[in-house]
């Protein structure tokens, strides 16, 4: 093993976005967790390779073996495939699975959830953590807060605001803030405070925008007129039609856009005043099935120029448009580009990307890693996967003679974790 690599290996990371359970739901589920529970996004693969619309969670066990066969080489399969080696020692076959849900239960056995997270945070080498709990109902996100170690902090996320069709994003909002929401400017109070309740806690890190699950990225500038005339078609959704979506009590999210817009920009504006970061999902979708187009980071930059006080972490290489993302970062100081997920979608992508970048931009811009998984375990096979990847680039730096030993492990020391600490506050 090369230096760097054995340097890049043994280094602790900054895992710049997840989504673990915490411990509640780790006790919750400690009984039922097997082999399964460490495919992560392999599930998708199972599917892509199950052809058509197949349900894989629904499938007979000789059936998931076949597939898995087929999904054993992608970056998916092979992240599930370090983390059980890493954790257990047990290359993920399956005549093995049996001795994997066994090695799994052996290994949660007699700990609390605590530890069952600081056993695979030490396993993983994860120092830092960036956790959105997006399916958390808005009014508990404070109290969840002792639910995870010390070591992460949390991101304030409702997308649900931004692509409304009726009135229950409001309801959340009015129910998490006390305040009720009559109209759009009350709507942006009641927004700030959810905000203001969640930096309260001393752990909010940042702002999170995961709407391109539900929307596309061009963010408008409506004025409050537009706004409210769409926050009323919201409020009474009858009036002015009488189709039969309309009558059902829903209005077409497109009608409800310029509320959503609006909010968004009032959401930077936040984010400007009080230095929180914005952290916002591009690219590829997880799952199958995604709308793909809609997620280009290109459509942002409107919002890039305009808010430019405010610091972006733009995720996932906005796989397939990487070397977009990092002509943007190189040409907008206030966006960092973000690796996190990508080692996993597509490994080789995820070098080719990296070297651009490095190329490209100041090394201190880059982030590195982020698992985006929502199981502690499978976090060790992602992490090991990343490092592997940066090792590799690393790696033929150094031997191409661009690099001395020294400046790869200064560039290492960066990507894994320096960036992430510097820019979201964090130190030793
Ligand atoms: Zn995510």
């Amino acid at each position: 093993m090369s230096d760097i690599r054995a340097y890049v290996m043994q280094h602790e990371l900054f895992n710049h976005h997840d989504h673990q359970q915490g411990y509640t739901e780790i006790e919750q589920g400690r009984d039922g967790y097997d082999f399964t529970s460490l495919f992560g996004y392999a599930d998708a693969d199972l599917a892509c390779a199950a052809g058509t619309d197949v349900d894989v969670k629904a499938i007979s066990r000789q059936e998931l073996a076949t597939l898995w066969q087929a999904i054993r080489l992608t970056g998916y399969g092979r992240a599930v495939d370090l983390g059980s080696r890493a954790l257990f020692g047990i290359p993920f076959a399956p005549d093995r699975w049996d001795e994997i849900t066994a090695a799994l239960q052996a290994r949660l056995a007699g700990k609390s959830s605590a530890e069952i997270y600081a056993d695979m945070l030490a396993a993983a080498q994860i120092k830092w953590t960036i956790n959105d709990c997006y399916w958390l109902p808005l009014e508990s996100w404070s109290a969840a807060m002792p639910s995870f170690p010390s070591s992460y902090r949390a991101t304030w996320r409702m997308d649900e605001l931004f692509s409304a069709v009726d009135m229950t994003p409001f309801k959340a909002l009015a129910r998490a803030t006390g305040r009720n929401v009559y109209s759009v400017s009350g709507a942006v109070q009641a927004l700030n405070e959810a905000i203001g309740l969640m930096q309260a806690t001393g752990r909010l890190a940042a702002i999170k925008i995961g709407m391109a699950y539900q929307r596309d990225l061009t963010i408008t500038d409506p004025t409050l007129h537009e706004a409210e005339l769409a926050f009323n078609g919201l409020r009474n959704p009858v009036v002015g039609g009488t189709s039969l979506q309309q009558r059902s009590g829903a209005v077409d999210a497109r009608t409800a856009r310029p509320l959503g817009d609006y909010l968004l920009q009032r959401l930077f504006e936040r984010a400007s005043d009080d230095n929180i970061p914005v952290q916002i999902h591009t690219g590829y979708l997880a799952g199958s099935w995604g709308a793909l187009e809609a997620t280009r980071a290109m459509r942002l930059l409107p919002v890039l120029d305009k808010y430019r006080s405010v610091r972006f972490d733009l995720f996932h290489a906005s796989w397939p448009w990487c070397a977009e993302l990092g002509a943007i970062a190189k040409e907008f100081p206030n966006v960092w580009p973000d690796l996190c997920w990508m080692w996993a979608m597509n490994p080789g992508e995820a070098e080719r990307a990296l070297d651009g970048w490095l190329d490209a931009m100041p090394f201190t811009k880059i982030f590195g890693f982020g698992s985006d998984t929502g199981l502690p375990w499978c976090v060790v096979g992602y992490a090991l996967q990343a490092k592997i990847g940066i090792a590799n680039v690393l790696e033929r730096r150094v031997r191409g003679g661009l690099y001395s030993e020294a400046d790869a492990r200064e560039v290492a020391d960066h990507l894994l974790l320096l960036n992430g600490q510097i820019f979201f506050g964090l130190g030793d």
